[in-house]
């Protein structure tokens, strides 16, 4: 049984039609990219995961219980991040951690431990008497996860949690994802930035205008476009005669001599960057570099939602 399930889903805020026709599947163990732009609709599929929006037609279950009716029983198996981290003045981390360990209904005895794993986890056990308030952006996000984990809920739900961060405090959440997923956890995490979950993800799903645009593996979105590769090698004395000998290599699109490196187009073929590698060889000459280049999905993305908006 998948542990998210969700099969037409709509929602409407007045007249806006937010969330049209949504359909997904989320197996136990992975984690799923839900990427789009501003507006797409992602906070609000994931906001009736988390019970929150009781307004919605077609239907979503979490471990086969339907969200609409057994509002209680998904709180205990979900963590749920929103996107904006709530102002708690005059609290400290710890705090604020016994407050929702005790919101979570978490026996007083087991708390300080429970609040000391989930602070260990994410990294902030030197923060413990320091002020929510003061936290940096990076470390609030950390507290946030910390604060979800502490009922160590099965789904975890991430509205865009790298959202503002400087990329050492995305680097520091993209390790403590990874922990949790090393942990069994199942995540549902949302980003507008495709390249910020490509790493992470097992599964994407890119969301427009309050549809599903493609689902899959990145591999599988990436061949279902037919986006081109692009393989960057450096070879030690090309001239002329050897760019021309790669142009006639089976599969290659077109070869540009660049600056400091030879940019080498690709047809999509899924071995045709091995292929590419074993001819280069063959040719006899000498390769300083052979670098394919990251999915280039800020491509895909432009090619699968042509710019709509809600
Ligand atoms: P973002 O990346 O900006 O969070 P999103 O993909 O999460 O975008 P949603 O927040 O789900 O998108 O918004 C989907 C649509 O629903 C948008 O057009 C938004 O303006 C509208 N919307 C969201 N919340 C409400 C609300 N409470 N009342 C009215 N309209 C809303």
């Amino acid at each position: 049984m998948p542990v998210v399930s969700i099969e037409h889903l709509h929602v409407h805020y007045g007249p806006i039609h937010a969330v049209r026709g949504i359909s997904l599947e989320i197996p136990q163990g992975e984690v799923y990219g839900f990427i789009g732009p501003n507006g797409a609709g992602k906070s609000t599929t994931i906001k009736v995961l988390a019970t929150l929006l009781p307004n919605f037609t077609g239907t979503a279950r979490i471990n086969g219980i339907d969200v609409a009716a057994n509002p209680r029983a998904i709180r205990e198996q979900i963590g749920y991040m929103p996107d904006f981290f709530g102002v708690y003045e005059d609290l400290n981390v710890r705090e604020y951690l016994h407050f929702f360990a005790a919101a979570y209904r978490i026996p007083r005895k087991q708390r300080k431990t429970v609040v000391g794993n989930v602070l260990e986890l994410t990294d902030l056990t030197h923060k413990i008497s320091d002020q929510v308030d003061s936290l940096s952006r990076g470390m609030k996000q950390r507290l946030a996860l910390a604060r979800v984990l502490l009922h160590d809920p099965q789904l975890l739900l991430l509205d865009e949690p790298a959202s503002g961060l400087d990329p050492r405090a995305r680097i520091e959440v993209r390790e403590l994802l990874k922990a949790l997923t090393e942990m069994g956890k199942t995540i549902l995490i949302s980003s507008h930035i495709l390249h910020e979950l490509a790493h992470l993800c097992t599964r994407v799903g890119i969301i427009e205008a309050g549809q599903m645009v493609a689902q899959g593996s990145l591999e599988d979105i990436y061949r279902q476009l037919q986006l081109m590769r692009i393989v960057h090698v450096r070879l030690v004395g090309a001239d002329e005669a050897v760019l021309e000998k790669i142009r006639e290599i089976e599969g290659v699109e077109n070869v540009e001599q660049q600056v400091d490196r030879i940019a080498i187009r690709l047809r999509d073929n899924p071995a045709a960057v091995e292929t590419l590698h074993e001819s280069l060889c063959s040719l006899g000459v000498r390769i300083h570099m052979f670098q394919p280049e990251a999915m280039d999905m800020e491509t895909a993305f432009m090619k699968l939602t042509e710019g709509k908006t809600a």
